[in-house]
This record gives structure tokens, C-alpha cells and sequence, in this order.
């Protein structure tokens, strides 16, 4: 592992931050950044890190203070700040009692921050506290794991670093973990160096250089030592390796089946499923590890560290052989799996249940990890950021099994140790944060990118949706999403679809279940205006609408009906309709006809998909100008004409129809939006019907 300190870097930050936080907090942030910036040492905020120093309290007092990482903080962009200080000498004191339990170390924690409105800091913050030296590093280095999950780990830990390095036996993170850390200190005052077994690496020293430098060291003996075991054919494939391609394609046909299988019962009779997002693991490494013979007894051993637990579950869900030319089989075999996985989850929680803490709920029995030979990986989170770590997790893991694999016999932690801590209250509240409206959903979006489009894209990410733009222009999508990208990273992608194809339709809702594993929201906004007379109307012109306007609905309606069908979980179905439905205007024949077709079609889909639980319904606006800086392409259209017509400019048109509605709003995309989150949220037992957004138009009014 390449050492990146560099004495500028260092110094910048000190020029920025010492002067407000002093030096030593100013470079523990620049090592920590260093740290942070390289995944194979600190998955996922798999790591912490702190310095001592002092705090001047209101009387002027210097007072003796331990900065430790704040719990939620990532070491990558970790400010000063993000490492809370806490009364060291008060927290030392601890150390005599014989046990603590967690909720009182929290306890503890919390009340001798310096700074009340400080986040919490680090769980392993007594073991910072504990052990003198002034700088910590603490990190799980992937090469660690793969050296301490091993039969004979210990012995091999010892060999790769030599005498000045502490190795201790696994003990569950917290307050004892923390004490046998800082005894075994004392006991080897001269080590540089602490590996926990099964967990990481601790070091330190008395500038931030020299821990980092230790850890750099250290870690990178382990790559070396580990390296002698490289080359050897420790995986055979059983079968021709699987091209990524045929992978891919799979991915998206099982995914739909799987995410339904593995939606929870929710309770709620509006909204029944408690939906994962699935984020799929496909690579070279993955397709190898799950197509060799050695695979599925390597994959069915216990995660490499117990942080991993909360987000991957003790083990993975292996499924045999799967029947991918099969869909019936394939669906009947992966019922059978997860029975059966949950069947034996079940019994490992009834097994340790008598340890379970008061107020810690147990999880559903369900897999998050499934391993599929000739797929790779499917991996399930509460949202595409949680999929996402789980996914990460997952590659990392079968990365470090196959290295051990071909090195030694794997050992990772016993069965008891696992249950403390999967059900360890301090994990749990890592999970504990609301959930908003939609976040479990995935909704695709025809004509995203125009100015209704946005609207609603806007407005479902809001609730925490799972976005998939769709459009017919490139380029319009991709300005959409990099507009909406910033507020929801991992929520929005752009994938160009042409609603009057159904090739294309049908490979834009692959791709949205390659990517988050399936779709439960449809919102049909693709549509065209035209503006003629009855009398001068180009046949060719009105079959363009008819071919958008009203194929391109059926299109969608029926890809996406057959999608709820494989995926057995609902969904919901939004059709941006028109006022003209109901009130048509002059020289908008073409419009008003198409839209009436559509919104018909729509009316029908409601009546055949309830029994699946899928609720069809119609937002029907007027006059809509515009959404964020996007002009509505309708307008464009129609605009001029009426401006011509009523002898308005652009301003007067707007305002001319803002005056004839009742409420005199003015209507924006953004309202149109928020009607389809009232339907996509199911806020009442409704469907078939159709909510007005236009300021109230009596002659409009739905009947
Ligand atoms: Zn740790």
C-alpha cells in the first residue's frame, strides 16, 4: 500500500485549520482524510480515528481532551470538526469498573462531550480514550481480515509482523473490547501496533505521521505476507466462465422476481409491501468466485467482521444451479430458498434469543445478500445507498475468501459472537433513521425531461424515491439528471426510452431492474400537441400524436402491467392527462382526441390490474408554462397561436389563463408533481380517477 503523506498536503491543512483548531486536530484531519480516501482500509466507515489534546473550558482552564471521529462522519471528507471532543480524564476513570453496560457507555459518552450539540462519537471511543499514546489510527484493512479470518490466523499475524506487534484475540467491540486493548498496551509498552483478530488494525504514535505511517507499514507487510499465497489455483471453474453480458441479462429478468419474494409483509393494508432496492453485484471476480467449486462452502462462512453484519446478515443466501431458461422452475426454486433460508435464520435467532437485550427488536428473516452461480451477486438495502454498501460489502468479502482460499482453511468468528453483534443495540441504531414517504419505491418517469416531467421527478425524489428519467432525447435527459443528481446522488438515472417502440420500452424497464432490481411506480408523461383545425389537419401529422399520444401509453401500460405481474407486488400507474380530456378546445382536435384515448386506455388498466394490486389513476392539469427553467414543449405548440388568437404576449397569455380559473392560481409543474405523489404515496383507497390540477375550471371538472 502506497504511503501518500505528503509535507505540503500537511501543511496546507495546518494553514487552514490550526488556527481555529489547533495543529494536532489540523493534521489527525489530514491523516484521516488519508486513510479515508483508500476503501481497502476503511469500507463503508468501517474505521476511526483521534487525537488527545486540551479544551479551554468558560473559566480558562486547559482541560484534558480526547477528539475522537463523530459517529456518522466520513473519514474521506472528515472536517475538524467531525472528531468531538470528550473529557479524557473523566473517560479513563471508567476503566476501573468491571463492565459497562452499552447503553450507559453511550450514556456516558454523551454527557461529557465539551460541545452539547457535538454528534455522537465513535462506539469504540473508550478504546481511543483508554490507550495512551496521543494519535489512534484504527482501521479494518481488507488485508488484515483476510490474514486473522484464518484457521491458524493468530500464527500467521504473528509471522507477517513480527514481535513489536500486539495480536489480541477477538472480543466484541465497546467497553471490554476497549479495556483488553489498553492492558495488552501496557503489558508491551515498547509495540507499535495492536491487530484485533477478526476485526482490524489499531495504531498510533506521537504525531499523526507516525500512526499513519505504522498503519501504512503494517498493512502493506500483510499484502506482502499474503501475496506468497497468490498464483495458486485455489478456485476452479465448473463450468465456462460466464460472459458479463449474459450475466447482466439474467440480472434483469431475476431481479423483478426476487425483489418481490423479498418484500416484507408491512401491515399497512394501503401500501402491503415493506420493498428492498436490490443493487446487483456483477464482475469478473464475483462470476468466478460464484462459477468455481469451491464457491458455495466459501461464500457459506461467516462474514469477515462483524461490522459487515447489520448489512449483509450473518450469511448469504446460495442459490444452486439456477434455471434461468426457466422462468416457473426458477421462480418455484427461489421460493424454496428463501423458505428455507428463513427457516434456518429463524432457528439461529431462537437459538441465542435468551441473550437478546430489552428494546432490541429482531430483523425479518430475510437474506440481503443472494449468490446466483452464472449471475454473481443480488444485494438488498432499504434504499440504493444501503444495496449499495451491502453490494460493496459483498465484493470485498469475496475477494478476501478467495485470497484466504488459496493461502489456508477460513475461520471467521463463532455463531454466538455473530448473534452479540447483529443484535447489539449500538449497531442497531446505525439503522434507526426515519424512513422517508417513498424511499423503498423505484418510479420510471416517461418524458422526464420536460417541464411537467421535472416537476414530477423533482418532487418524487423529495420523498425519497427512486427515480428513473425517461425520454426520447439524450441530451434532455442528461441535463435533467445532472440538474437533479446533486440533491439525490444515488437516487436518479436517465435512461433513454422511446415510448412508440416496445423493443425499447421493454429494454428501458430492464435496464431500471439491472440497476435497483425492479419498478413500482409508472408515471406516463410522455406525450406531443399539435395545433390545427379539423378542417386543414394533416392525416400524418395527427398519427404522430395518435402513435405517442395513445400506442405509446399502451405501450407502457402493458409493459409495465406485465412487470407488476413477475414481480407479484402491486404498483401504482400515473397518467398525466389534460384538461382537454374534458373541456377540448378549438384547433386541439388532434390533442384533445389522443389525450381522451390515453386517459381511456388508462380508466381500463385500472379495472384490469386491481385484483394484482395495482392502482391506475389521472392528473389532469392546464396551462402549465413551464417547470424550473424548462419551457413545457405543449406551450411551445400551443402557445403562439393563442397569443395570436387573444392578441397576447407570452406574460398576458399566462396571465390571461391564471384569471379564468376559480382560485386564480397560477399552475405549475411542481403542483403536478405533488398529485402524483398523492397517488403514489396511497394516501386513500383510490383508483380510475382523476385529480384536477388547474385552479378550478367548472367545465373541466371531471364527471
Ligand atoms: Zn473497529
Amino acid at each position: 500500500m502506497i504511503n501518500k503523506w505528503s509535507d505540503n498536503k500537511a501543511q496546507e491543512c495546518v494553514a487552514r485549520y490550526a488556527g481555529r483548531w489547533g495543529e494536532a486536530l489540523a493534521l489527525r484531519t489530514y491523516t484521516a482524510r488519508l486513510l479515508g480516501a483508500e476503501p481497502s482500509l476503511v469500507l463503508h466507515g468501517g474505521g476511526n480515528t483521534s487525537v488527545k489534546g486540551t479544551v479551554t473550558n468558560v473559566l480558562g482552564e486547559q482541560v484534558p481532551a480526547v477528539f475522537v471521529k463523530a459517529s456518522g462522519h466520513d473519514l474521506a471528507t472528515i472536517a475538524p470538526e467531525g472528531h468531538c471532543a470528550l473529557d479524557l480524564e473523566y473517560l479513563r476513570r471508567l476503566r476501573a469498573l468491571p463492565e459497562l453496560a452499552d447503553e450507559v457507555m453511550v450514556n456516558e459518552l454523551r454527557t461529557h462531550l465539551f460541545d452539547f450539540r457535538a454528534p455522537s462519537p465513535s462506539i469504540e471511543a473508550p478504546a481511543h480514550a483508554f490507550l495512551a499514546p496521543q494519535y489512534i489510527d484504527h482501521t479494518h484493512a481488507d488485508a488484515i481480515l483476510a490474514l486473522t479470518n484464518q484457521a491458524d490466523g493468530e500464527k500467521r499475524a504473528r509471522a507477517a509482523f513480527g514481535d513489536d506487534v500486539i495480536v489480541l484475540d477477538y472480543v466484541k467491540p465497546g467497553f471490554q473490547l476497549a479495556k483488553a486493548a489498553a492492558d495488552a498496551l501496557e503489558a508491551h509498552p515498547g509495540s507499535r501496533a495492536m491487530v484485533w483478530m477478526r476485526h482490524g488494525l489499531v495504531t498510533w504514535g506521537e504525531s499523526a505521521r507516525e500512526s499513519y505511517d505504522a498503519t501504512i507499514d503494517l498493512v502493506t507487510r500483510a499484502e506482502e505476507y499474503l501475496s506468497r499465497g497468490r498464483g495458486k489455483a485455489c478456485l476452479a471453474p465448473t463450468s465456462a466462465p460466464t460472459s458479463l453480458e449474459a450475466a447482466q441479462q439474467r440480472a434483469a429478468k431475476v431481479a423483478p422476481i426476487l425483489r418481490g419474494m423479498l418484500a416484507a409483509a408491512s401491515g399497512d393494508a394501503d401500501r402491503p409491501h415493506r420493498r428492498v432496492i436490490l443493487r446487483p453485484l456483477i464482475s469478473r471476480e464475483a462470476l468466478d468466485f460464484v462459477d468455481s467449486d469451491r464457491g458455495k462452502a466459501l461464500a457459506l462462512t461467516p462474514p469477515l467482521t462483524s461490522d459487515h453484519l447489520i448489512r449483509t446478515k450473518p450469511l448469504p443466501l446460495w442459490v444452486d444451479a439456477p434455471p434461468y431458461d426457466d422462468p416457473d422452475r426458477l421462480r418455484e426454486q427461489l421460493r424454496l430458498a428463501i423458505a428455507d433460508y428463513a427457516a434456518d435464520y429463524d432457528a439461529y435467532v431462537e437459538r441465542h434469543a435468551a441473550r437478546l437485550q430489552p428494546g432490541v427488536s429482531r430483523f425479518d428473516s430475510l437474506p440481503r445478500v443472494v449468490l446466483m452461480p452464472g449471475l454473481g451477486a443480488l444485494c438488498a438495502g432499504r434504499d440504493a445507498r444501503a444495496a449499495g454498501v451491502a453490494r460493496d460489502i459483498t465484493a470485498q468479502t469475496l475477494a478476501a475468501k478467495a485470497r484466504i482460499a488459496a493461502m489456508g482453511e477460513y475461520r471467521g468468528l463463532s455463531e454466538q459472537d455473530l448473534f452479540d453483534m447483529e443484535y447489539w443495540s449500538l449497531q442497531h441504531a446505525k439503522l434507526a433513521a426515519a424512513e422517508p414517504p417513498l424511499g423503498r419505491e423505484v418510479a420510471l418517469v416517461t418524458g422526464a425531461a420536460g417541464a411537467i416531467g421535472w416537476g414530477i421527478c423533482r418532487a418524487l425524489l423529495e420523498q425519497g424515491c427512486h427515480v428513473a428519467a425517461t425520454d426520447i432525447s439524450r441530451e434532455n435527459l442528461d441535463s435533467l439528471v445532472e440538474e437533479l443528481r446533486p440533491a439525490a446522488p444515488s437516487r436518479i438515472i436517465g435512461v433513454p426510452l422511446d415510448v412508440t417502440d416496445a423493443g425499447s420500452v421493454a429494454r428501458g424497464f430492464d435496464e431500471v431492474a439491472r440497476t435497483w432490481g425492479g419498478v413500482d411506480l409508472v408515471v406516463l408523461g410522455a406525450g406531443i400537441a399539435l395545433v390545427s383545425s379539423l378542417a386543414d389537419m394533416d392525416a400524418e401529422a395527427f398519427r404522430r400524436l395518435e402513435r405517442v399520444n395513445v400506442e405509446g401509453t399502451l405501450l407502457v401500460l402493458a409493459e409495465a402491467a406485465r412487470h407488476f405481474q413477475v414481480q407479484g407486488t402491486g404498483g401504482d400507474m400515473v397518467l398525466i392527462s389534460t384538461k382537454n380530456v374534458f373541456a377540448p378546445g378549438a384547433k386541439f382536435g388532434a390533442y384533445s382526441a389522443t389525450k381522451a384515448a390515453a386517459h381511456q386506455l388508462a380508466r381500463i388498466a385500472a379495472l384490469e390490474l386491481a385484483d394484482m394490486g395495482v392502482r391506475v389513476n389521472m392528473v389532469a392539469p392546464d396551462a402549465v408554462f413551464a417547470g424550473g427553467t424548462r419551457k413545457s414543449g405543449l406551450w411551445a405548440e400551443v402557445g403562439p397561436d393563442r397569443m395570436r388568437a387573444r392578441g397576447l404576449d407570452e406574460q398576458g397569455l399566462e396571465e390571461y389563463y391564471r384569471s379564468r380559473n376559480l382560485l386564480r392560481a397560477r399552475v405549475t409543474a411542481e403542483h403536478v408533481g405533488r398529485a402524483v405523489v398523492y397517488f403514489a404515496t396511497r394516501q386513500t383507497p383510490t383508483t380510475g380517477a382523476t385529480i384536477p390540477v388547474d385552479g378550478g375550471l367548472p367545465d373541466a371538472t371531471p364527471r
